[in-house]
């Protein structure tokens, strides 16, 4: 008997430190209390195993030593464990070290029983014909088993106390531990009562170890769990139902009672009532699968995400299968109405630009075999529109262009709103008739109920011809052909052609390469000369010519119109300005009696201060201001006339001279004439000789002649080729000719030439 509980008491001993090993390496909060715990399980085992294995007074005492300090130690990591596994905490820092002291006096006290033999001895008591010791209980040793109850019994209270306090799903989690406390409480009691000569309690001391081991760091108490999983499937958003291995629904929570309408806890009729609401599934019966419904349609769609769960046993056996039921409506809506926000314009409603990129190519991509037109459409003076209605006018223009383009082209059209006062369109070119849409656009009136104003609309198309090439490109060349008639009123649709494009890359190439041609003297001022009626050279019209380097002389007609449309003709006409001066200043020098007429562009007066850019020239150079002729043309008298005038009337009484260039090209009246303040009429001939009716255009000449002499503004006839012309003008009255019958415009050396042998 002995070596068998010997042997019993080792195999608990090696199991224990087994435990503690893995007690270690636990990833769970409480496994240093737990490790402390069943380790101090040890030491009493220990102690018990000696007793038992002695057969004589001295070990069997040694053994009792260290059973019972053993024990101290036991109760101790015993404490420490329910406070860390009940999560509490010493009420007081006073009680803690009372109780320690309390355990730590009796550990005193045994050490101090060999010289007072106060707590115990031994005796030894034969069974079996063998000697087996027991504990002989004195003084000390009631101090102990006091100490040991006591503690032993407020553990208890503590985990009581837990289980009454906490909630009931809690309940078993503290259980388990009393359980176990009490049970080996007991066996102890029995054993120290019976006074049998082998302490079987040991026995219980290393079970409960490996009981607190197993509670403590593996157990998971089911019904908890029961009842947090419920309580969690209850408490879903989700309708959940539970199936069993037959497919008979067993429960359901209460969205999903809701969600089918199950009454009274009927849950075997939620198959038909699923069924009803949601139609048949052909997968239902698969046993895992997952879909997003939707029923009804519109606003009014509502959408579920559905899926169904199988759950198995470790064999692999159907235990049962859960539904789930989520109402996703509110979220595809937000989702829609998010994708409708990012893809269509707030005030209109037309998709976005990048959007309508967008369909347009899948349209392309997808519609290979008709031709389409790409249009790019836009409101002429729409902050005009917006500044004199205001923008609430505005906003009704572009809405009603919207539904224009909607009524128009609801069919097979994509269109869209490319920005501020612009829309793209592609259509099946089949589709497209511009004398339709011509005769519509003639009369576009914007009606906000009150106001009833016309707008202009322009429409660049482009037929798309590469379907690789990039949308945002085809819209450019719509564009492109939109701009060539963008300042005009009578014609609504452009088409893009590739003369257009060339014309549009020349004039990115030569705005480009102007400045660096006016630095390098590229572009140079060639002179014309102006005669009088004798003949007598008395000036010259400075008239700009380019030396381009690669594509040799450019005449004016070539680079001027694309200079005038970017503003960038100021470059060129302050120059111009300042090489008249720099000539003049020589002649002057010279003592030569001569003028220099230069144009001035309308551009030029939105551009820069041309009185102050003048006054500062001449001043500069010291040129005598009518020496310098300043040519205009009626088009600078188009906007703003009054300040246009005033200027003009500054410039005469600062001593220039002004000059109405192409009188007669343009919008030009008679009536215009007497209040323009200017002190020369030039008369294109070329204007004339367009008139087929050759006295017809003799009689408005005469009269134009006429007219400016009582004015008191002298006339100078430009584009004279012939002798019978000037015989014909000079007759007429007019004094000053220009044009091929006596020089064309040529380089300043020539001119100076030209004027010594004119002299001569
Ligand atoms: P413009 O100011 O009316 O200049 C007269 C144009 O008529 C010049 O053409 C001249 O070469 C041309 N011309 C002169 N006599 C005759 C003739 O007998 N028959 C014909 N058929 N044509 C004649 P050009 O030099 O090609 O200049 C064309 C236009 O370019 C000018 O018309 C002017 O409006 C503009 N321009 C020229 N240089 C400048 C400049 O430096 N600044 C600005 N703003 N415009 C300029
Ligand atoms: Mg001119
Ligand atoms: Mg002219």
């Amino acid at each position: 008997m002995r070596y068998a509980f010997a042997g019993l008491y080792v195999a608990m001993i090696l199991a224990l430190l087994a435990c503690v090993v893995v007690a270690r390496r636990s990833y769970k909060k409480i496994k240093g209390a737990v490790a402390m715990q069943v380790g101090m399980t040890i030491p009493p085992v220990i102690g018990n195993l000696i007793i038992v294995l002695s057969t004589s007074y001295l070990p069997a005492k040694l053994g009792c030593y260290v059973y019972f300090i053993g024990m101290d130690a036991f109760i101790m990591a015993l404490l420490h464990f329910t406070f860390q596994y009940c999560v509490i905490k010493w009420p007081s820092q006073k009680l803690h070290f009372l109780v320690y002291g309390v355990i730590t006096l009796d550990v005193v006290q045994y050490l101090l029983n060999p010289i007072f033999h106060h707590a115990f001895d031994i005796e030894a008591v034969l069974v079996d014909g063998e000697n087996y010791y027991r504990v002989v209980p004195y003084f000390g040793q009631a101090y102990h088993r006091a100490v040991v109850y006591a503690l032993f019994f407020a553990v208890l209270i503590i985990f009581v106390v837990k289980i009454v306090k906490s909630p009931k799903v809690y309940t078993e989690r503290y259980s388990v531990i009393l359980i176990t406390i009490v049970i080996t409480a007991l066996w102890q009691t029995y054993y120290i009562f019976s006074r049998t000569p082998i302490d079987r309690s040991m026995t219980g001391y290393g079970v409960f170890g490996l009981l607190i081991f197993y509670f403590a760091l593996y157990y998971r108490p089911l019904t908890l769990l029961d009842r947090l999983l419920a309580n969690m499937a209850s408490d879903m958003p989700d309708a959940i139902f539970f199936y069993d291995a037959d497919g008979r629904c067993i429960w359901a929570n209460q969205p999903a009672i809701d969600l089918a309408g199950i009454k009274d806890e009927a849950f075997d009729k939620t198959s038909e009532l699923l069924t009803a609401k949601f139609g048949t599934k052909e997968d239902f019966d698969k046993s895992e699968w997952e879909c997003t419904q939707v029923l009804g349609s519109g606003s009014a769609a509502e959408y579920y995400y559905q899926s169904k769960r199988t759950v198995r046993d470790e064999k692999g056996l159907v235990t049962g299968s859960f539904i789930t039921i989520r109402d996703i409506t509110k979220e595809q809506r937000a989702l829609q109405q998010e994708r409708y926000n990012a893809t269509h314009d707030s005030l209109t409603g037309l998709f976005t630009k990048e959007y309508l990129y967008e369909c347009i190519r899948k349209r392309l991509d997808k519609d290979t075999q008709k031709a389409y037109l790409i249009l790019y459409i836009d409101i002429l003076n729409f902050k005009l529109v917006n500044d004199v209605f205001g923008s609430s006018f505005g906003d009704v223009a572009l809405k009603q262009i919207a539904g224009f383009l909607r009524e128009k082209n609801s069919k097979s059209g994509v269109f869209g709103r490319l920005g501020g006062d612009t829309f793209g369109l592609c259509i099946p070119k089949n589709e497209f008739n511009e004398q339709e849409l011509e005769t519509s656009l003639s009369h576009f009136n914007i009606n906000d109920g009150q106001i009833d104003h016309n707008i202009i609309i322009h429409i660049g198309v482009y037929e798309v011809v590469d379907r690789s090439m990039k949308i945002s490109i085809m819209f450019d060349r719509a564009l492109m052909a939109m701009r060539t008639i963008q300042d005009e009123y009578q014609r609504h649709i452009a088409f893009y052609d590739d003369k257009m494009r060339k014309e549009v890359i020349w004039a990115q190439q030569i705005s480009a390469q102007l400045m660096d041609a006016v630095k390098n003297r590229d572009v140079v001022p060639y002179l014309q000369p102006i005669v009088d009626g004798n003949g007598k050279i008395v000036g010259a019209e400075a008239l700009t010519r380019w030396i381009h380097l690669e594509e040799g002389f450019l005449a004016p007609g070539s680079f001027i119109p694309v200079f005038e449309k970017n503003g960038m003709i100021t470059e060129i006409d302050r120059y111009m300005w300042r090489c008249a001066c720099e000539i003049l200043s020589t002649w002057e020098k010279e003592g030569r009696d001569l003028f220099i007429s230069v144009n001035i562009s309308p551009k030029d007066f939105y551009f820069m201060d041309v009185k102050a850019e003048i006054q500062n020239l001449v001043k500069e150079f010291g040129v005598t201001p009518s020496k310098l002729r300043i040519e205009i043309t009626e088009t600078v008298m188009m906007t703003d006339v009054e300040n246009r005038m005033k200027m003009i009337d500054e410039l005469r009484d600062a001593g220039f001279i002004v000059e109405m260039d192409d009188f007669g090209s343009g919008y030009s009246s008679l009536n215009l004439l007497k209040d323009m303040p200017v002190d020369v009429l030039k008369i294109d001939m070329k204007f004339l000789t367009k008139t087929a009716d050759d006295t017809k255009a003799r009689t408005i000449l005469q009269n134009i002649i006429n007219l400016s002499d009582d004015l008191g503004i002298s006339s100078l006839t430009e584009g004279v080729e012939t002798k019978p012309q000037l015989e014909m003008l000079s007759e007429m009255g007019c004094k000053l000719f220009q044009g091929y019958y006596f020089a064309k415009p040529m380089p300043l050396a020539e001119f100076e030439e030209f004027w010594k042998s004119n002299r001569a």
